[in-house]
């Protein structure tokens, strides 16, 4: 496609308004000329011969009659091997490459290659000359981090693809030609491990979605236990500023059961992600004992990077994860916080004028979230294996107060809810995820009624709670005390999880239907102790005990002498 060009015609912050000749289509790139630089921007929005487009750098110096060059394609990103442990911007620019060539202070106009162009890649052909093939079906293999990396017939082609020619075992770069394909019209081209798809355009190179319904262990027991998560699923952590958010991704990054993280990271300030950037490569990766960059991509991006970079960076993430998951690959994306995506949505529907919505968020705002995690989902290929990505967004919704567009419109559409809430915080009960408010439409790893029944504790146990501050606890029955220490004890040993212990930090399933049937029995045993005096030292214990045992390593001496001592003190007051 031939690009055409335009001139400005109007500046109004990040947004240009240029008249054109000819074609130009929603999502197109351009390239705003000034001087020397080239500054890359979008087409948002068309209206007769005159286009508008955010601009993904400042655009301080650009004027009225500046040239545009149209690219005739749409924002799109680079997919190939190599893009496993690299750390990009929103517009996939690797960042440390970046900062290397120009300092912390970024050049405008400066864009770099996604993949290495020097990087050889040992491929193994699986298909054979004369094969016929569709979109996304296999080429070969190269070996990326732990991973066999496929190479796909690129997700654009229509038809069928007859192999003419397929090279041979050996070394070759991303954009070296690996087979020559024949479409339906009989037209040969050349076809590199490389290709390029545009962000906003999901991929859809599988035979059928399925349903999310296989959990997906995340180690986090509030989470799988009672608010889980589905493999291909969605989920959204709403929390005030400090809640836990931050750390609840990361955790989850490392120990959740997945191939691959990509994470897309929209900070709330610019400190913020710097430490992301500088913690994340030192994790080793539980499984492999290797760095956990291994198998993890992050987007980055800080508030003092123009909006428009901002919006393009989950988009961006998004189409990376669904290319793994193309690769028969368990995937899971985390969006931290989609607040700071949806005020970039704003502020760009502002400068267009456009008719906002609520607090000035545009009309669209609840389709456009819901175009996101509907890109989530577990499907199964062309040759019956199947893959996955799972989407967890934050949302940080000023004052904590769930009540405002984005968390309500992100409600609507993802499958878990897991509310963080400023009381727990405060109090340290980690993760603070709100065990009355939170809820998810998933099966847990454990038995329904066990879930439903330990969630009546809770809630009548927190009854007593509030009832107590009021009556105290001479005017509180001894029973209903008991049912108040029960609550209290499940929060403190099952629900809080030390974030920051070797052990007690991540919970495989097995252990916690094993220690879930414990509590389970215990929560529904009567308490037979002649006071509350008596009530309250017997929960003292057990709390000390099952707090000692979450931290042992499972069958080990310890935890074995721990699970004694934890069936005696229930024997006694049976
Ligand atoms: P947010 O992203 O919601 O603003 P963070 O994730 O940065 O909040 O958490 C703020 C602080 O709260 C952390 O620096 C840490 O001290 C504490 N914290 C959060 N989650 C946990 C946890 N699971 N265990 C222990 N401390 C935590
Ligand atoms: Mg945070």
């Amino acid at each position: 496609m031939a690009g055409n060009t335009g001139s400005i015609v109007g500046v109004n912050g990040n947004m240009i308004t240029v008249a054109f000749e000819g074609a130009v289509s929603q999502n197109e790139v351009g390239y705003a000329r000034l001087g020397e630089l080239r500054l890359m921007s979008e087409v948002v929005r068309i209206r007769g011969r005159h286009a508008d487009l955010q601009v993904f750098e400042d655009t301080a110096g650009l004027g009225i009659g500046d040239q545009v060059e149209f690219t005739g394609e749409l924002l799109s990103v680079e997919l190939g091997p190599g893009l496993l442990a690299q750390i990009f911007d929103g517009l996939q620019n690797p960042l440390p490459q970046l900062a290397e060539q120009c300092g912390f202070f970024l050049r405008r106009g400066t864009y770099l290659k996604a993949l290495p162009r020097d990087v050889r890649w040992a491929f193994t052909p699986t298909a054979k000359v004369g094969d016929k093939l569709t979109a996304s079906e296999s080429l070969g293999h190269v070996p990326e981090g732990i991973f066999e990396h496929r190479i796909m017939v690129p997700f654009g082609w229509r038809g069928t693809a007859t192999v003419v020619e397929i090279a041979p075992p050996g070394s070759y770069t991303v954009e070296q030609c690996i087979a020559k394909l024949k479409d339906e019209q009989g037209q040969v081209r050349d076809v590199a491990m490389l290709q390029r798809w545009p962000v906003k355009v999901p991929i859809e190179a599988y035979a059928e979605r399925l349903r999310p319904t296989e959990p997906l262990t995340t180690k986090v027991r509030i989470v799988d236990t009672f608010f889980p998560v589905a493999r291909g699923g969605t989920y959204c952590i709403p929390g005030p500023f400090g809640a836990g958010k931050t750390v609840l991704q990361q955790i989850t990054s490392r120990y959740a059961e997945v191939d691959v993280v990509v994470i897309a990271a929209c900070g709330e300030r610019a400190g913020e992600v710097v430490e992301t950037l500088r913690e994340f490569p030192e994790l080793t990766d539980p499984r492999t004992g290797k760095s956990l960059m291994t198998r993890t991509v992050i987007i980055c991006n800080t508030s003092s990077m123009p909006v428009a970079a901002r919006e393009a960076s989950v988009y961006t993430a998004v189409t990376l994860a669904s290319y793994y998951r193309q690769m028969a690959l368990n995937v899971l994306l985390l969006a931290d916080s989609t607040s700071r995506w949806a005020q970039a949505l704003r502020e760009t529907s502002g400068r267009l004028e456009e008719i906002p919505g609520e607090e000035a968020f545009p009309a669209y705002l609840e389709s456009v979230i819901a175009g996101f995690y509907e890109r989530g989902g577990v499907v199964r290929l062309k040759d019956g294996k199947t893959g996955s990505v799972t989407i967890g967004g934050s949302v940080s919704p000023a004052g904590g107060n769930f009540d405002e567009p984005v968390t309500q419109a992100t409600l609507k559409v993802v499958g878990a809810f897991h509310g963080l809430s400023r009381a727990r915080s405060d109090a340290r009960r980690f993760p603070a995820i709100d065990p009355l408010e939170s809820w998810s439409k998933y099966p847990s790893l454990v038995p329904t009624d066990m879930v439903e029944s330990a969630r009546r504790v809770l809630r009548d146990g927190n009854d007593v709670g509030q009832m107590m501050k009021v009556v105290g606890e001479e005017g509180t029955s001894l029973e209903d005390f008991i049912l108040y220490l029960k609550a209290e004890y499940l929060d403190s040993v099952y629900l809080q999880q030390d974030a920051f212990h070797d052990v007690d930090c991540a919970t495989p399933a097995e252990r916690q239907r094993y220690v879930f049937g414990f509590i389970d029995r215990l929560l529904q045993k009567p308490i037979g102790v002649k006071d509350k005096a008596a009530a309250r030292r017997l929960f003292h214990q057990l709390t000390q005990a099952t707090k000692d045992w979450n931290r042992a390593g499972m069958g080990s001496t310890e935890f074995r002498e721990l699970e004694e001592k934890l069936d005696k003190l229930v024997a006694e007051v049976s």
